[in-house]
């Protein structure tokens, strides 16, 4: 199979293959989960006759399977069940999303897409970084790198001049990795005199994180590559939801026969139009284990209007703007954490590290810009100066900042902690 047979779908496909599937999932899930034995009842499977009729079946959300853990939402017997993970928790109880053989073939058979769309297969090292473990990003590489036929070594997150001893010394073709911890991989390699030229590295799968265009070019230019997003959460199946392909590198291509895609309004609930703004919905109806409908992702992005060059049909979604969850306020601005990165890599004096403090002075809220400069000659005063400039006449916003010693904002070894929230201690 081609690359592009195997994304080559028309939109009737799609939507017959919707219909059936949703229609088959309720029957199933009716008998099997009593989640959804509850949220369906009165739901005729029959009754679903296309698309507009799915964009009125009830929602999932992050809290039904809170509530339910561990395992109030397996379909199947927990003896069918080979891969178990879990989300951290770190906001409330983990979510715990299990995998029959069938749902490990179905992830694999995802993520090997994600691989191809990079131009990665037999022939290519992979070296992944990502974290080995419950969380998916680990695994989901690996079982990518295994499907394509390419080799991969298994280094986790951590030791990172080891990481890139490695990297240099088998010769690795793939990095896969959150984009924080690339950064700080690309940081490292550059005091250890290792440039990209010593490298043999052609791409890199960054995801996990929402991440800017500016960062993109960062890490592109550091490390010699074409850095591509990779889009998944555990509860749908892990990464390899979407991802970009290295010819549009543009937006993300959707595995939307295997995971079906909405772009809502999240007030209304109803969709939105093409190219406009929304919360992303998944379903992952062929899942066995802990098969999800209409799951509401928090994550904001939209559908990008045009075909694209590498002659893939499936719809590309624009990077993820931020997850819902990441969304703060500042004096009634709505901002994320991406949008200040995206502005902050713009200025050339600074590193690219940056970690923002929410903080409250009486009643008013304070955001404090923490940044180093890339070397530590620059005045102090003027950077101060030039960001809090900068910020308020793209974004609007009035920042306190800190500029600090080169190397001391601390790095990510896996997922950034962007903004610490110290409004929420004080109460
Ligand atoms: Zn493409």
């Amino acid at each position: 199979m081609t690359q592009v047979d195997e994304e080559h779908f028309s939109r009737d496909f799609l939507a017959g293959q919707a219909i059936g599937d949703f229609q088959g999932f309720i029957n199933r899930v009716k008998q099997a989960v009593p989640f959804y034995q509850d949220k369906l009842s009165g739901i005729d499977p029959e009754s679903i006759r296309d698309v507009d009729d799915i964009s009125r079946l009830p929602f999932t959300y992050k809290e039904d399977l809170r509530k339910a853990y561990p395992f109030q939402m397996l379909g199947v017997d927990l003896s069918d069940v080979q891969e178990i993970h879990a989300t951290s928790g770190t906001s409330g109880s983990a979510v715990v999303t299990a995998y029959t053989a069938g749902d490990l073939k179905l992830w694999s058979q995802a993520m090997a897409r994600v691989f191809r769309r990079a131009g990665v297969g037999s022939g290519d090292v992979v070296h992944n970084a990502y974290g080995y473990g419950l969380f998916t990003g680990g695994l989901g590489m690996h079982y990518a790198a295994l499907e394509v036929g390419a080799a991969v070594v298994p280094m986790s997150g951590g030791y990172t001049q080891r990481q890139v001893k490695m990297l240099k010394d088998l010769g690795a073709t793939v990095i896969c990795s959150t984009p924080s911890y690339a950064q700080h991989i690309a940081e490292v390699m550059a005091g250890m005199g290792i440039s990209s030229a010593d490298l043999n590295l052609k791409v890199g799968i960054f995801g996990a994180e929402s991440w800017s265009q500016e960062m993109c070019r960062e890490l592109e230019t550091q490390l010699g590559i074409s850095a591509l997003d990779v889009y998944g959460l555990a509860e749908i199946i892990g990464p390899g939801v979407a991802s970009e392909c290295v010819l549009g590198h543009e937006g993300l291509h959707v595995a939307e026969d295997l995971f079906y895609f909405e772009v809502i309004n999240p007030n209304t609930g109803r969709p939105v139009s093409e190219g406009e703004s929304g919360e992303l919905v998944l379903s992952s109806l062929k899942r066995e284990a802990t098969p999800i409908m209409r799951y509401r992702t928090g994550d904001i992005t939209r559908i990008l209007p045009d075909s694209c060059p590498c002659g893939r049909t499936t719809r590309r979604i624009d990077h993820i703007k931020g997850r819902a969850d990441d969304m703060f306020t500042l004096r009634g601005i709505n901002l994320f954490p991406r949008e200040i990165e995206s502005e902050l890599l713009r200025i050339e004096e600074l590193a690219p590290v940056f970690q923002l403090v929410l903080d409250r002075n009486s009643a008013l809220d304070i955001l404090e810009v923490h940044v180093e400069p890339k070397d530590g000659g620059v005045k102090h005063e003027h950077l101060v100066h030039k960001i809090k400039t900068h910020l308020n006449r793209t974004l609007g916003i009035n920042v306190t900042v800190a500029v600090q010693e080169p190397h001391s904002i601390p790095r990510s070894e896996g997922k950034a902690v962007r903004l610490v929230d110290r409004r929420k201690l004080i109460r």
